[in-house]
C-alpha cells in the first residue's frame, strides 16, 4: 500500500520525466560560438575565454575531507572539467596505483599501458572514448604529464591487476608470477518494505580497500550529462565510474556493491567495467535496464554483487555479475547484504575458489553479522540505523566487540591474521576507509550523507603504524594518515563558500 501513494500515473511519465531532465539541465542548448568572440581579441584573452567555455559552470570545494566537483556539459567538457579541477588530485592517485600495480603484480607499467591501448580502449563507446580524452586535455591544460594510455589504465585499477593479469600469466605462462586474488571490498546493504522505517529504500556502503588508495578515495562527483540522467556519487580521482561503487541518478535508480572473493574470469574481447558501470548508473531507468547495460559485452572485470534500489518502484535487487553464470534476485519487502561473498551455488562453483563454509573468514562473518543487524532492526532501519551498522565492530565469529579483519568497518591493519582470501598479509594497512548512506527520500533530492575515513570515526596514522610494521615500508611514499571526519550532507548542484 505504500506504493499506491506514490505511484504516478503512467500517463504523466514521459512529462514528468521531461521536466526533471530540462530542471537538472541534461537537454541544453549550443554553447555560444566562440570564433566570433576570437577574432577580436588577442591570443591570450582568447585563450582565456576558450578555457572559461570549456569549464562552463564546473566547480569544486572541499568539505570534511570530501572534494565535491560539479562537472556539465558535452562528454569532452566533463572530462576537461575533471581532468582540470583535479589534476592535482589524479597525478597524485595515478602515482599510487603505478607503485601498487606494478609492486603486486610484478609487471612494468608499460604493460598496463599496453593493456590499456590495445585491448580496453577499442571496446570504449565513443562518448565515454572523448570524457576520456578530455580529462587528458583538461590535465596537460595544467601541465600534468599523463597521456591517454595512462588515464585509461588508471581507470582499469580495479580490473587490470586482480582479473586480467591471472587470465595473462596463467595464458602466458609468465615464469614466477605472484598469486592474485580478486580483492574484496566492502560491506553494504539495500532494504525496503518492512525492513525500512519509513518503508522505502535505505542503502548504504562502505568502501573497503588498502588505505592508501581509500585515503585518495575522496571526490563526490556531481555530473549533468548531455544525454542520460544526472549523477550524484563518490569516486576515485580520474576515473569515471564511482568504482567502489555508489550512486544515484536523477531518473530513481540507487546503487551500490560488493566484490565477489576469489573469482577467476577474463575476457579480452569485453568492454570494460569502468565504463559499463558508469554507463549503466547514467542511462539506467529500472532494475532491469541496469543488469541489461552491465551485461553488454560484459568482460567479467571486477565480478560484483551490484545491490540496487529503484525509489520510484520501491523495489531492490542483487545482480550477481560473474563471467558465464548471472543471477537476479528482486523484492519489494526485503533486504539484500554484501560482504563479499557469492550466493549463486553456479557463480561460486564455475567461477571462484570461495569457501562458502568457511565461517570464519571476513566476508562470511560479515554476512553473518549483516543478517543480525537486518533481523534485529527489521522495521526500525533508517539513515541513522544505517550509519551505525557501516561503523558496527562486532565480530560475529569471534562474537565479541572490537574492529578487526571480520567486523564490517573493518580495520585489518590490528589483526595479526589479516585476509587471508584476498592475500592481504597480517596487519595489513586496509579496511573500511569512507562510508556512504542515502534513502529514497534523500535519492529524489539528488542528496547523500558520506563520513570520509573509517565509517565509525576513528583515525590511522601512518607513521606509528609503518614503525611498527616495516614489512610495507614499500608504501611509504603513498600511505598517509585517515584522520576521522564527520559524516557530512552532500547534494547535486550545492556551493558551499570556501
Ligand atoms: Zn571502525
Amino acid at each position: 500500500m505504500r506504493l499506491t501513494t506514490k505511484l504516478i500515473p503512467g500517463a504523466l511519465f514521459p512529462v514528468i520525466v521531461a521536466l526533471g531532465a530540462f530542471a537538472w539541465g541534461v537537454h541544453r542548448g549550443p554553447m555560444p560560438a566562440m570564433s566570433l568572440t576570437v577574432t577580436a581579441t588577442p591570443p591570450a584573452a582568447a585563450q582565456k575565454t576558450r578555457l572559461e567555455a570549456r569549464l562552463k559552470s564546473s566547480y569544486r570545494f572541499d568539505e570534511n575531507g570530501w572534494i565535491f566537483v560539479h562537472l556539465e556539459g558535452t562528454p569532452e567538457e566533463i572530462g576537461f572539467q575533471h581532468g582540470y579541477l583535479l589534476a592535482a588530485e589524479i597525478e597524485d592517485a595515478f602515482k599510487a596505483v603505478q607503485l601498487e600495480d606494478v609492486h603486486d603484480t610484478h609487471h612494468p607499467w608499460s604493460f598496463f599501458r599496453t593493456a590499456a591501448h590495445d585491448m580496453l580502449w577499442p571496446k570504449i563507446d565513443p562518448e565515454y572514448q572523448a570524457e576520456l580524452k578530455g580529462i587528458v586535455a583538461g590535465l596537460q591544460a595544467k601541465g600534468a604529464k599523463l597521456d591517454l594510455d595512462d588515464v585509461v589504465a588508471l581507470n582499469a585499477f580495479e580490473e587490470l591487476p586482480d582479473y586480467y593479469v591471472p587470465w595473462y600469466d596463467a595464458r602466458h605462462k609468465t615464469a614466477g608470477a605472484p598469486h592474485l586474488t580478486s580483492p574484496g571490498n566492502c560491506s553494504a546493504f539495500v532494504a525496503t518494505g518492512s525492513y525500512t522505517k519509513n518503508h522505502d529504500i535505505v542503502i548504504a556502503h562502505n568502501n573497503w580497500t588498502n588505505y592508501a588508495n581509500g585515503e585518495r578515495w575522496r571526490i563526490m562527483f556531481d555530473i549533468v550529462p548531455q544525454h542520460g540522467f544526472r549523477i550524484l556519487m563518490d569516486g576515485f580521482p580520474g576515473v569515471i565510474t564511482s568504482d567502489d561503487d555508489f550512486g544515484e541518478n536523477a531518473y530513481g535508480i540507487m546503487v551500490t556493491e560488493t566484490t565477489i572473493s576469489q573469482f577467476n574470469g577474463w575476457n579480452p574481447d569485453g568492454v570494460p567495467e569502468f565504463e559499463r558501470s558508469r554507463k549503466a548508473l547514467q542511462y539506467a531507468t529500472s532494475i532491469t535496464d541496469y543488469v541489461k547495460i552491465m551485461n553488454e559485452g560484459n568482460n567479467g572485470g571486477y565480478a560484483n554483487d551490484w545491490l540496487l534500489g529503484d525509489r520510484r518502484t520501491g523495489e531492490i535487487a542483487r545482480f550477481e555479475q560473474g563471467l558465464k553464470h548471472t543471477r537476479l534476485w528482486t523484492t519489494k519487502d526485503g533486504y539484500f547484504v554484501g560482504s563479499n561473498f557469492p550466493s549463486d551455488s553456479e557463480v561460486t562453483k564455475d567461477e571462484t575458489t570461495f569457501n562458502v563454509h568457511d565461517m570464519a573468514n571476513s566476508a562470511n562473518a560479515r554476512h553473518t553479522r549483516w543478517d543480525e543487524l537486518m533481523k534485529q532492526y527489521k522495521g526500525k532501519i533508517d539513515i541513522q540505523l544505517a550509519e551505525q551498522f557501516e561503523a558496527d565492530h562486532f565480530d560475529a565469529y569471534a562474537k565479541k566487540e572490537g574492529a578487526d579483519q571480520r567486523t564490517l568497518c573493518g580495520h585489518v591493519d590490528t589483526s595479526r591474521h589479516g585476509v587471508p582470501i584476498w592475500d592481504w598479509g597480517p596487519y595489513y594497512p586496509g579496511g573500511a576507509v569512507q562510508g556512504k548512506v542515502t534513502d529514497s527520500e534523500m535519492a529524489a533530492r539528488m542528496s547523500l550523507i558520506a563520513r570520509l575515513g573509517h565509517p565509525c570515526g576513528e583515525s590511522f596514522y601512518a607513521k606509528p603504524f609503518l614503525a611498527a610494521h616495516p614489512e610495507y615500508d614499500w608504501q611509504k611514499s603513498i600511505l598517509r594518515d585517515m584522520p576521522g571526519h564527520p559524516w557530512t550532507t552532500f547534494t547535486a548542484g550545492e556551493t558551499r563558500k570556501q
